[in-house]
């Protein structure tokens, strides 16, 4: 008997809920390469530890890095792994799927994203936009016809919406997120302290001591770090502040402020009434940034929430979509060619 799944096929993280049992996969969306071969030698967590780390035959690469599908047949064989990874928890012939894509993926992607998921043995039911996914998942009234905005910082974009009877009514995507702030960081300290550090290093820092703010328990952190000096090449420790931290990823958190202002901008009156009421829900992994909720407060003058299991919301909104459609969806089961 067909299952129905749901999957979310974010920039940084995969996860995939099943129907009746919840999330039953969640990987990042990473894939060790062999370029003298193209063959995979690794795919998710795995692979994930391999970035930085490789002997030169082998590439670890995000597939969607920016929010689009930068690689088809990459993209292709990674979902073919998770697919067979995620069967694994639960027998099924052939699976039916509705699938989270980034906002930025074009009808071609779309497609290549359906044939791998075809070639994978199962089949695509629908495509949910994220932001709705994500506003499910954070327990919006999304289907009411009230204004609720949702901002998901993801690793590739952030994207902001306002939803109401069941759509988006503004939306705005920018290709600022948490890989966006790793690179800033290393950047910060190249520039400060001539000192090179990876990208692994780089995430570590932002997700320990990394705040968008300062609030209680960030404000002193402070974290021991190595890198490669770029005066004599040796490898060196400095410790690096939560308050410079800070400093180096402002720029980056702005333009995300700014796709909030833009999107309330093209919100219609009555929707913003209710947004000043309800505020900003935010998602995804850049929602476990420290003082997020109070920048954007101070930026925006809303009510700011970081909603329950950020990382989990997308998912967790497919998810809540196959359990209540779990019926009146069968209508709709044609393919969709
Ligand atoms: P996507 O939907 O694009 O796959 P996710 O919602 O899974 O992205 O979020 C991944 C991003 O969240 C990564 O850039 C990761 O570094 C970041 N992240 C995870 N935990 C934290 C944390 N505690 N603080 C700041 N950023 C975090
Ligand atoms: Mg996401």
């Amino acid at each position: 008997m067909a299952k129905d799944i749901g999957i979310d096929l974010g920039t940084a993280n995969t996860l995939a809920y099943m129907k009746g049992k919840g999330i039953i996969m969640r990987e990042p969306s990473v894939v060790a390469v062999d370029v003298r071969t193209d063959a995979v030698v690794e795919v998710g967590s795995k692979a994930k530890d391999m970035i930085g780390r490789t002997p030169g035959s082998i590439v670890a690469v995000s597939p969607l890095k920016d929010g689009v599908i930068a690689d088809f047949e990459i993209t292709a064989t990674m979902l073919k792994h998770f697919i067979h990874m995620a069967a694994k928890s639960g027998r099924f012939s052939k699976a039916n799927i509705v699938v989270c894509i980034p906002s930025g993926v074009t009808e071609v992607e779309r497609q290549a994203v359906d044939d791998a998921i075809d070639k994978a043995g199962a089949r695509v039911l629908e495509f949910i936009p994220e932001p709705k996914a994500a506003a499910l998942g954070a327990g919006l009234p999304v289907e009411e016809p009230v204004g609720s905005m949702v901002l998901d910082i993801g690793g590739g974009t952030s994207e902001v919406a306002v939803i109401s009877l069941g759509d988006i009514v503004a939306y705005e995507s920018v290709r600022v997120a948490g890989n966006k702030f790793d690179e800033a960081i290393i950047h910060y300290i190249k520039k400060k302290y001539d000192l090179l550090i990876g990208q692994q290093t780089a995430e570590e820092i932002k997700n320990q001591i990394g705040s968008a703010y300062p609030t209680e328990g960030t404000e002193n952190a402070a974290l021991q770090i190595k890198g490669r000096s770029l005066v004599d090449g040796l490898a060196k420790n400095i410790t690096i502040t939560a308050e410079e931290i800070r400093e180096a990823l402002s720029d980056s958190l702005q333009i995300v402020v700014e796709a909030v202002h833009t999107t309330l901008e093209k919100t219609p009156p009555e929707l913003c009434a209710d947004i000043i009421d309800h505020g900003i829900t935010v998602t995804g992994g850049g929602a476990l940034l420290h003082g997020i909720a109070p920048l954007l407060h101070q930026e925006t003058g809303l009510p700011v929430r970081v909603a329950e299991d950020p990382l989990d919301c997308v998912v967790n909104g497919a998810g809540k979509y196959l359990e209540k459609d779990a019926h009146s969806k069968k209508s709709a089961d044609a393919p969709q060619e």
